[in-house]
Parts: structure tokens; C-alpha cells; sequence
């Protein structure tokens, strides 16, 4: 069953700590030479603030918006901000980019991306966003867990693959780390960002646990939280993304946007955020 549609959650705070997660990485691989970007949950490429879905919900509202207006962001967040920008050319924010889109506008014209959506709407949008790709952006209509394993490791044996699963399936947190798992097996230096989404759920610190026992050179493992967790149990107060082989330089970089961004995006007085790295035994918190 494919209910999520990332529209209704476009631009949210953990669209914003995902997408600058991906920003940072994929400059970073740009400066040192060829590779990929492998998207397993693509979404539709390019959401709309104004119309559709991300109306009834807004949640864009306490994510990017709150970011759009602000002179005083650090580097990393202003080079997000820089492609969002670059779809909402006369000023007012209006559209979102999806993780395909900041892909396709970060890296050289030279570096191809591979991009896995089931969802048949989804799908669609996002075939229609790179039509125009030509030989650069691959759009297949598969199961990204599964298809990943064909085309790893890619010919220039540097890529950054991006798992996005919407969870609606409780079965995603084990489909997470099996794809880990194999992926390693057939490109163990690969960088790999794996979003999730902090709840009140068993399942997300067990994923979590579990990533952290991949055979991998080195992990980092962020979160950002916008507001205490629910009294009643549900609702998502945060998020995480857990990158395995992340670049050097992303943990620093991170240190100096983390204390910004909670102080942004804070709903009430539970926000905060976690980073932590690992990496040949040495365990830095
Ligand atoms: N990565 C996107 C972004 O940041 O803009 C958002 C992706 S959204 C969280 C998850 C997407 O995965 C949805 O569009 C959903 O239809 C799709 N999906 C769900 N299960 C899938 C699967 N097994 N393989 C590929 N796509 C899947």
C-alpha cells in the first residue's frame, strides 16, 4: 500500500535537515571528482507551497519559511538556501525542491543520477521534472531497496546514495538496514545518508542501533529536534539522518549550524540536537 505522498510534509524542518545533510555531501564528492547520486525514494522531484497538498498542511511554514527571510544563516545553510532560491527566482517562497532537484542542481553536468519512485503519481511528476535529462538522470518506477543492489558499486566507484523511505510501513526500519547490509557488501566505500524520524517508537532507536554495527570505515549520526515529544505518544518531534562514510569535513560543518538551526526551528523548549561519529573504534560525541 503507497499512501505517503511527500507533498503534504514538503519543506518541513526534516526536509531542512535532510536536504542540508545532501547539500553538504554532494559539494563535498563534487570537489574531488566523478560520481553518483542514487535517490532509493526519489518523492515527485519539485513540490508546490502554494497549491495541492502542502496547502492543508503547511508544515513548510515551521521549516524553510522560517529559514527564507533570515540574513544572518551560517555558510551551509545560505548554500541550501541558494537552490531553493533558485526556484523561487522572484522572491516569494513558492516551490520546494525535492532531494532529486538539489541533486541535479549541486553537481557537475557530467555526474549522473539514478533516481527509484513507486508511487505511480510521484512517479510521474518526477519523470516529467527531468525530462529533459537526457543521458544524466535515470527515473525508474522500482522498489529502491531491491533495485540498488544492480547498480552498486557505479562505474565511477564514488557516489552518494540517499535512502528516504516514508516508514508508513513499519517494515522500512528492517528494510533500511537488510539495503544497508547488501549495499556494503557490494560498495563498502560508498557514502550513504539514511533519513528517519524521531518517535516515540521502538523501531527508530532499534534501526538506529543497528546501523551503528554496519562493517563501515566511519558514521555520523545527526538529529534535530523541533519540539518535545507528544504526551499522547504520536507525532514526529524531530529527525535524524545517519550517514554512513560521511565526508570529513561534514561534522564540522554541522557543529557550526546545529546551534543556529534548533534555535530557528524550535517549536517550544524540547528542541535540541544530537551529533555523533564513529569512526575506526574512536567514538566522538
Ligand atoms: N527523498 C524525497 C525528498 O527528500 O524530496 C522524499 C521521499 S518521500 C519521504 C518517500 C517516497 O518513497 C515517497 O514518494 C513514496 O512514494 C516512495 N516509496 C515508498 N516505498 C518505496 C520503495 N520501496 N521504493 C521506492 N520508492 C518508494
Amino acid at each position: 500500500m503507497l499512501s505517503y505522498r511527500h507533498a503534504f510534509h514538503a519543506g518541513n524542518h526534516a526536509d531542512v535537515l535532510k536536504h542540508l545533510v545532501e547539500v553538504q555531501i554532494l559539494d563535498y564528492l563534487g570537489q574531488k571528482g566523478a560520481f553518483w547520486y542514487i535517490d532509493t525514494h526519489a518523492g515527485a522531484g519539485a513540490y508546490s507551497l502554494t497549491e495541492g497538498y502542502a496547502t492543508k498542511t503547511a508544515e513548510y511554514v515551521d521549516g524553510v519559511a522560517r529559514l527564507w527571510q533570515r540574513d544572518d544563516a551560517p555558510a551551509l545553510v545560505q548554500r541550501y538556501l541558494e537552490v531553493v532560491r533558485g526556484m523561487n527566482a522572484d522572491g516569494e517562497l513558492r516551490h520546494y525542491p525535492g532531494s532529486p532537484w538539489f541533486a541535479a542542481e549541486v553537481m557537475a553536468s557530467s555526474d549522473k543520477l539514478r533516481l527509484f519512485e513507486l508511487h505511480p503519481s510521484d512517479f510521474e511528476l518526477l519523470s516529467h521534472c527531468f525530462a529533459d535529462g537526457g543521458r544524466r538522470v535515470k527515473v525508474d518506477k522500482a522498489n529502491g531497496f531491491e533495485a540498488i543492489k544492480a547498480i552498486l558499486p557505479p562505474p565511477p566507484r564514488r557516489a552518494l546514495t540517499l535512502i528516504d523511505p516514508p516508514y508508513e510501513d513499519k517494515g522500512d526500519y528492517q528494510h533500511v538496514v537488510r539495503a544497508m547490509k547488501e549495499a556494503l557488501k557490494r560498495f563498502a566505500t560508498g557514502s550513504y545518508a539514511i533519513w528517519y524520524p524521531l518517535l516515540q517508537r521502538k523501531d527508530v532507536g532499534d534501526m538506529v542501533r543497528e546501523l551503528k554495527k554496519l562493517p563501515c570505515h566511519s558514521w555520523l549520526d545527526v538529529t534535530l529536534s523541533v519540539r518535545k515529544p507528544s504526551q499522547d505518544g504520536f507525532g514526529m518531534h524531530g529527525s535524524g539522518m545517519f550517514v554512513v562514510n560521511p565526508p570529513w569535513t561534514l561534522q564540522r560543518e554541522l557543529e557550526a549550524v546545529l546551534p543556529w538551526l534548533q534555535d530557528a526551528l524550535a517549536v517550544d523548549d524540547g528542541a535540541g540536537y544530537s551529533l555523533a561519529y564513529h569512526e575506526n573504534g574512536h567514538q566522538k560525541n
